[in-house]
């Protein structure tokens, strides 16, 4: 079965939509997510541009802050706090990758913990360790969501994450932990990794290295999560090498049209769920 990301999209969209006409009239104000971009990353700018577009067409709000290149920590942390402060704001989320100059853990600390819109903020990041599910990384977010719509029971599955960075792989095992699934995470340094994956129900790949699980690394129970976004000759593929996994293994998301497709409508998600938070004063 190829997992179809998109279907899982749209069918989140259309709840958003409704649920931001709901908003707008019950408050007399729209949704409304701001991201932060620095400097002239064009694959970012790409991605923030799109954001918007998907936001208005859902009926909510969405602003672009473009600082230049050459912004200081500072400059970034005036913006955070200005945004924390502005009411009408409910998502903050700032783009990666960020110019070299800057610390990144310092400026995400300064996104509102309660409108953080990608669970950036490394405070929610600590909350997730404790539980806490209410501000996720998009990504990781995805993959759950994924799988509880096409209504795989994490109970006691087997499952193994290859990627170990604070954006996806951490987070994702807590989320699997949380849901009572057993957790393995690889890495670069994992040894014999082609024996880890093939002793997992489902297998999460975010290596960001093009067609890099095989077919010796899966059995036909497999269910293969592909996080992975790579550029060949022009086309956008995965870490799976789908078309020969695809009739191997019992379940595969492909990309395009697979995690990615929902990504950005959870960002949009946690904005919605955010602002109605704010409004409702439902704050830990
Ligand atoms: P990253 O920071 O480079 O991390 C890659 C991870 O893969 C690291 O944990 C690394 O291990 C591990 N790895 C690298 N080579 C490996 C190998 N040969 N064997 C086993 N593990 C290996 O990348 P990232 O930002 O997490 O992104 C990973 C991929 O996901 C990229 O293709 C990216 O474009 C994609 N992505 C997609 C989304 C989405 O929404 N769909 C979002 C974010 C990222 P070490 O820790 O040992 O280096």
């Amino acid at each position: 079965m190829i997992i179809n990301g998109k279907e899982i999209a749209s069918k989140i969209e259309k709840d958003l939509s409704q649920k931001a006409v709901d908003f707008e009239r019950k408050y007399g104000k729209k949704v409304s997510l701001h991201t932060i971009l620095v400097g002239n990353d064009e694959a970012s700018r790409i991605y923030a541009n799109s954001k918007i577009k998907k936001l208005k067409s859902l009926g909510m709000d969405g602003y672009i802050h473009n600082l230049p290149e050459n912004s200081n920590e500072s400059d970034v942390i005036d913006l955070l706090n200005k945004l924390s402060k502005d009411e009408s704001v409910h998502g903050v989320m700032v783009e990666m990758p960020l110019p070299k100059h800057l610390d990144k853990t310092k400026i995400l600390l300064n996104i509102d913990p309660e409108k953080d819109a990608d669970g950036q903020n490394p405070l929610n990041l600590g909350l997730l360790m404790l539980g806490n599910e209410d501000h996720v990384p998009s990504t990781p977010k995805a993959v759950i969501r994924i799988l509880e719509e096409i209504k795989v029971d994490l109970k006691g599955k087997k499952v193994c994450i290859i990627n170990r960075t604070p954006v996806v792989g951490k987070p994702l095992a807590m989320l699997f932990l949380n849901r009572d699934a057993t957790v393995k995470i690889c890495h670069s340094r994992t040894q014999n990794i082609e024996k880890e994956t093939k002793d997992s129900d489902i297998i999460v790949v975010a290596v960001g290295k093009p067609y890099f699980l095989k077919e010796n690394m899966v059995s036909e129970n497999s269910i293969v999560i592909d996080v992975g976004i790579n550029s060949v000759d022009n086309k956008i593929v995965g870490d799976a090498d789908f078309d020969s996994l695809k009739e191997r293994v019992a379940m595969i998301t492909p990309v395009p049209g697979g995690v990615g497709s929902v990504t950005t409508v959870l960002i949009i998600e946690q904005a919605l769920k955010n602002a109605q938070r704010i409004m409702e004063k439902k704050f830990m």
